[in-house]
């Protein structure tokens, strides 16, 4: 025999997720989905009914129960699904935190199969067997107290049929349709059972893979929260933590640190010359040559305007000077005739390395100090300090 249960069609990702996200949002849409996720599963549960009163007929067309047995079980069925679909129709579910109102389904069910179970007990352990598979479809949505109510429930209506009366509790085997009969009732119960239990890995699968998405989207967000929307580098948000955090690792490794803060130069005329829009492009090409030409563990970011912080964790003073002038070169002699053949770009630099001294403000104090000498000196050039 077979009944509550219901049957799930197949769904969308999203309508199935919805499920057992709990989504506090009642807009009209979301209310439509839900509403047409419970007709689903009501339709299935009338498919459920019919196939227990099928069973169910077969005992009596045996004549091991009245004809009124499957008639008022699927009846009765009907009722307890007919109420629930009346009140999903009028949106009473919407107002609960659990729109299918699991409890008072399986409730109600489970009340059902007891009056079946106390008045015809020679056929209870079908409608017995019928509670795993009511719980079955509770364990998709019930919380462990709604689960513990319910289980409490069973269990009074267990130790009264069990303990509080002498029903003669059975399932007829004695003839050749009772035993085919007996063997359906168990294979439907199996069965159903097994496919509520496919739709919930479904649903834990969806649910993993929401959760990955919603962590690369998380990743993504901060990754963006932290650039600069034109050139790409770290913004001044960002590029601003990374010199007491490399301060920390130097001190504590011993390696030594430097930092260049670069700017570019005259670059207001360019901008008066070619535009704004111009000068945009020139800082992005500028931006990219420069993460072109730099290692791995070294942080390139936007200090503000058209000025840069390059930090480059490892590097000794030579090693840092090395390194920008070679960034310095490679700017003046690229070809920025794409811009226009009048075109020319080239960078000024002040690099220092990390003192026993130095906090992070001193440090970057230091540098824009070098960065004023070499502008100082004429330009296009790089000072340390
Ligand atoms: P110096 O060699 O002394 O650095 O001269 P400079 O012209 O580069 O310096 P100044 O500080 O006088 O001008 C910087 C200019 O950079 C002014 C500002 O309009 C421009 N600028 C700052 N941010 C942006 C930007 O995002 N896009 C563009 N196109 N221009 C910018
Ligand atoms: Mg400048
Ligand atoms: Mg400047």
């Amino acid at each position: 025999m077979s009944t509550a249960a219901t049957s799930f069609p197949e769904r969308n990702a999203a309508e199935v997720a919805d499920l057992v996200l709990a989504s506090d949002a009642t807009s009209p849409d979301v209310c439509a989905r839900r509403m047409r996720q419970r007709r689903q599963m009501y339709v299935g549960q009338v498919a459920s009914y019919s196939l227990g009163a099928s069973v169910l007929l077969l005992y009596a067309f045996d004549g091991a129960v009245s004809t009124n047995v499957p008639t008022l079980f699927w009846f009765g069925g009907l009722l307890i699904i007919g109420t629930f679909t009346v009140l999903s129709e009028a949106g009473v579910g919407d107002r609960f935190a659990d729109h299918y109102l699991t409890v008072f389904q399986i409730s109600a069910h489970m009340a059902l199969q007891f009056v079946f179970l106390v008045s015809v007990p020679t056929l209870g352990i079908a409608f017995l067997a019928v509670l795993f598979l009511i719980f079955a479809f509770g364990t998709l949505r019930m919380t462990s107290r709604q689960a513990m109510v319910t289980w409490g429930l069973a269990t009074c209506g267990l130790a009264f049929v069990f303990l509080g009366s002498d029903l003669p509790i059975g399932l007829p085997v004695a003839s050749r349709i009772e035993r085919a009969a007996s063997m359906l009732c168990f294979a439907l119960v199996i069965g159903q059972c097994a496919f509520l239990g496919l739709f919930g890995a479904t649903l834990r699968k969806i649910l993993y893979q929401r959760s990955n998405e919603l962590k690369a989207a998380y990743r993504r967000i901060e990754e963006l929260a932290e650039l600069d929307e034109l050139t790409g580098s770290y913004n001044r948000r960002c590029i601003m933590r990374l010199p007491d955090a490399e301060i920390e690792k130097s001190r504590r490794t011993g390696s030594p640190c430097a930092i260049a803060l670069i700017d570019l130069d005259w670059f207001k005329r360019i901008n008066d010359a070619f535009g704004h829009p111009v000068g945009d492009e020139v800082l992005r090409t500028f931006a990219l040559t420069i993460f072109a030409n730099i290692r791995p563990e070294d942080r390139f970011g936007r200090y503000g305007g058209e000025e840069f912080l390059l930090l480059l964790p490892g590097a000794t003073s030579e090693a840092a000077s090395r390194m920008l002038d070679r960034l310095r070169r490679i700017v003046a002699e690229l070809d920025w005739s794409a811009f226009s053949p009048a075109m020319s770009v080239t960078i000024s630099a002040g690099v220092v390395t990390l003192r026993d001294v130095d906090t992070a403000d001193t440090f970057l104090a230091r540098a824009d100090s070098a960065l004023y000498s070499a502008k100082a000196q004429g330009r296009n050039r790089i000072a340390t300090g």
